[in-house]
């Protein structure tokens, strides 16, 4: 549907390869579609969002919601 991921906007970073149908969902459901990483990058940014996993890639959610905390940690 798009040629590049929308959540590239925030950085310019290249994206992740895979597919791109992740969606990020902040706190007032305002959603942005990205890849694993970029999605990852939002939800670090908007600790508040959510994460639902691309139907294409199952399980995707959670492991990037894992991720996330994982980074969080890290910090
Ligand atoms: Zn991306």
């Amino acid at each position: 549907m798009f040629k590049r991921c929308p959540s590239a906007e925030i950085d310019d970073e290249p994206c992740s390869s895979g597919v791109h149908d992740h969606l990020f969902l902040d706190a007032d459901n305002a959603g942005a579609y990205g890849c694993e990483d970029h999605i990852l990058k939002l939800l670090l940014r908007f600790p508040r969002g959510r994460v639902v996993g691309s139907p294409h890639d199952p399980g995707s959610g959670i492991r990037i919601l894992k991720a996330a905390s994982t980074a969080r940690r890290n910090r």
